[in-house]
């Protein structure tokens, strides 16, 4: 028998193409009336949307969210006496939206277009004098996502994958958590199959509509698991990948995700895949990062062989396997076994030096 306890976020989801047309709607159910718009390039297509409920716009989030930019959409917020949030775009403009709820306790709406799952966690990463800290905190959870699979039509291929893999990392990591439940673990292999079959359409046609809705409501279900249960090994190397070595985000979870996987449990391999349709998990999916053109190897990230060492000495092969690109081993090494005990509740990722 298995105990475990459950919480989830409280959250409306509204999924579809074209979804963006209700934004307004959806602002007004907040009971607000006065939007602050925030995000890149993608942000434009919101405007229109919202119509006379837009009060003003920020257009220009950063990865990490520094506290510096922080302060100065707070400002603009201030000036135009904003009482609902939108954020269009990947992981770093939602996070801007978070760190302005956390400060204002404003209501969100978040409108992804990556797979990185951000709008479905309360946690928040912030970079103060070029350090990153990660909180928890209700207060930075999205009240509404709005996905419209529009907007994920022109992300280009090869962030594509890697966001896909980022997601599926979320997703393999809830299935050994020690927070496990049968909740998370049917939304992460919901997640596996469907990134699994989306993933290869997108390569061969990006604009495929029908796989874009497969990963982006796979990149929910991940972004669910990663908010509720807490993360393993792989977003503990990751998250000092990226916070000491500066390795980007993405591209940095897609290596090293088959080599974790390698070190995992036989039994919560074998569910893995399963959802993958293949043999062995962790060849599995090292093969598909290469059949989608994805990276494999941390040198081609930028990561000195002198600095595997420093990262995890206690993840010593592990690394060097992931730093060179090998096709890690077939099935589990039980000799690294220990190193999955290892949680973390921090899993932002990528941070500056
Ligand atoms: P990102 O938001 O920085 O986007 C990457 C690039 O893609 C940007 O240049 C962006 O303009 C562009 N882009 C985004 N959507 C696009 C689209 N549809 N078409 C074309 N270009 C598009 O990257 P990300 O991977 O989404 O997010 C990474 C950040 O989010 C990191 O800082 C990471 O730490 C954070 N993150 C936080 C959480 C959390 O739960 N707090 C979870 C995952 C990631």
């Amino acid at each position: 028998m298995t105990s475990f306890t459950y919480s989830a976020g409280p959250a409306r989801v509204v999924f579809g193409s074209g979804t963006l047309t209700s934004l307004a709607d959806e602002v007004r159910a907040l009971d607000a009336s006065r939007v602050l718009l925030i995000g890149g390039g993608r942000r434009a297509q919101a405007v229109s949307p919202l119509g006379s409920l837009l009060a003003a716009e920020f257009a220009e989030p950063v990865m990490h969210t520094p506290v510096e930019v922080t302060e100065k959409a707070l400002a603009v917020l201030r000036d135009h006496d904003v009482d609902c949030l939108v954020a269009v775009g990947g992981g770093s403009a939602i996070g801007l939206s978070k760190a302005l709820a956390l400060r204002t306790d404003l209501p969100q709406i978040a409108v992804p277009t990556t797979y990185a799952g951000s709008e479905a966690t309360p946690v928040l990463g912030q970079t103060a004098d070029g350090r990153k800290t990660t909180l928890r905190s209700a207060a930075v959870l999205p009240e509404t996502i709005v996905y419209d699979v529009d907007l994920t039509l022109d992300l280009p291929v090869e962030m594509s994958v890697t966001s896909g893999i980022n997601a599926m990392a979320h997703a393999v990591e809830a299935l050994y958590s020690p927070d496990a439940n049968p909740v998370t673990d049917q939304l992460a292999l919901e997640a596996i199959r469907r990134l699994a079959g989306g993933l290869p359409k997108i390569v061969a046609d990006r604009k495929d509509v029908t796989a874009r809705s497969d990963v982006l409501q796979a990149a929910w279900l991940a972004g669910t698991c990663l908010g509720t249960v807490r993360m393993g090994l792989h977003h503990k190397l990751c998250h000092t990948l990226g916070g000491s070595f500066g390795l980007p985000h993405a591209e940095t979870h897609t290596v090293v995700l088959p080599h974790v996987m390698a070190r995992q449990a036989p039994e919560v391999l074998a569910r893995i895949a399963e959802a993958l349709g293949v043999g062995d998990a962790p060849t599995g999916v090292y093969d598909l990062i290469v059949e989608l053109g994805g990276p494999s190897a941390l040198r081609d990230l930028g990561l000195a062989e002198s600095d595997v060492d420093k990262v995890d000495p206690e993840a010593g092969a592990l690394l060097h396997e992931a730093w060179s690109g090998t096709r890690p081993p077939q099935r589990g090494l039980p000799d690294v076994r220990k190193l999955t005990a290892q949680v973390v509740d921090s899993f932002e990722g990528a941070s500056p030096r």
